[in-house]
């Protein structure tokens, strides 16, 4: 097929341009005559590549001085114990809002380090909503307030931050993160596996404030799950991922050449838009999740008819629209549409959604 649209919830689709500059670098890099794969994540050619992506990232984003950037691994998985691990300082407690499957699992590995609260949950009508954020009250000796921004699963995002006082705000932004501009000053420490929005997987981007890197991390802290570790080291400790990350900096140029997170933004919200139009007019599917709080990355919708949706999967797939299956908890179908999908992709998934609903509704 030539055409395909991978609507993959992740590992997601990349950029083509970013794939063909790889793919042209991929056995001679730039004239050394070997590839990045093969470099010495100790050489002056890497260090340039994984500095550059640094820089390129703390621009687009416009990360403050007082944040450090760092290239780890083990997926935004592994964030739910360094989390814990590393700032679980003062009180040993955390405040959850519990927004579905991945703050449910952050909750659970960190009341393995100390005592970890729900202070709100979006459970009592299946994580369809985002918890109202003005009503919540922040335990006065809680160490940090966790969310999950954007809920890969279900489609729901927070389109306002809640106000933890002077609490650290700790985010799993690893479905939205490059999605559109950020305040990254309102945050003590943002994560995202990259293989989303960012990059291939391998790599997990962090982004934490100085002042919550000190060497206070629980006693017995191994070495590699300590961001002091990181930070000091300029994410150098250890081997990196130094292909993946090497991809993510050609996906940071690719979003700073295309406009930066600015025109991203403007991008994201009008391939949502058309989607989601396209679901309030159609009588035959349903988006799933409470209007407001609709993600602008994952989209999930259904017919209410499983072996229906079961053929518009099947179909849509014959038509080069691949990856629309929802999560199994979910059922029906996520369309990911982060932002290597461009907007002729969306538009062929609602063409193609019309011509199923005039055949098949009755
Ligand atoms: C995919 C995903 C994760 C898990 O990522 P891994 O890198 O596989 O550990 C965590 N949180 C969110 C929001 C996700 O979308």
């Amino acid at each position: 097929m030539d055409q395909v649209y991978n609507f993959s919830a992740g590992p997601a689709a990349l950029p083509k341009e970013v794939l063909t500059e790889a793919r042209e670098e991929l056995l001679n890099y730039r004239g050394i005559g070997f590839s990045v794969m093969e470099m010495s994540h100790r050489s002056a050619d890497f260090a340039a590549i994984i500095n550059e992506a640094e820089e390129d990232l703390r621009v687009l984003l416009g990360v403050p001085d007082n944040y450090k950037i760092l290239f780890l691994q083990g997926g935004a998985s592994l964030q739910f114990a360094m989390v814990p691990l590393n700032l679980m300082k003062k009180h040993r407690r955390a405040d959850f809002i519990h927004t579905g499957y991945w703050t449910k699992k952050a909750y659970l590995e960190a009341q393995k380090f100390g005592e970890a609260e729900i202070i709100a949950s979006s459970e009592d009508k299946g994580f369809t909503y985002i918890p109202d954020i003005t009503r919540i009250a922040v335990n006065a000796d809680t160490d940090y307030v966790y969310i999950c921004a954007n809920n890969t699963i279900y489609g729901t995002r927070f389109t306002a931050f809640p106000d933890v006082k002077n609490k650290p705000l700790v985010a799993d932004m690893s479905s939205c993160l490059l999605s559109e501009e950020l305040d990254v000053s309102r945050f003590g420490l943002i994560f995202a596996g990259a293989q989303k929005n960012i990059g291939p997987a391998g790599v997990t981007v962090v982004i934490i404030r100085e002042d919550l890197i000190d060497d206070n991390a629980l006693e017995g802290a191994p070495t590699m799950l300590r961001y002091k570790t990181f930070s000091e080291s300029n994410s150098l400790y250890n081997t990196p991922p130094t292909y993946a990350i090497y991809i993510c900096g050609k996906v940071f140029k690719w979003l700073l050449r295309e406009g930066g997170l600015k025109r991203r933004g403007e991008i994201n919200r009008a391939k949502a838009r058309i989607i989601y139009d396209y679901l309030d007019e159609s009588r035959l599917f349903k988006g799933f999740v409470s209007r407001k709080d609709r993600s602008m990355m994952n989209v999930t919708f259904g017919t209410g008819n499983k072996d229906l949706d079961e053929k518009f999967v099947l179909e849509a797939k014959k038509r080069g629209l691949t990856n629309l299956k929802g999560h199994r908890s979910v059922g029906g179908m996520r369309a990911s549409i982060y932002n290597a999908m461009p907007i002729e992709g969306v538009k062929r998934l609602v063409d193609f959604m019309r011509e199923f609903e005039r055949d098949n509704y009755v």
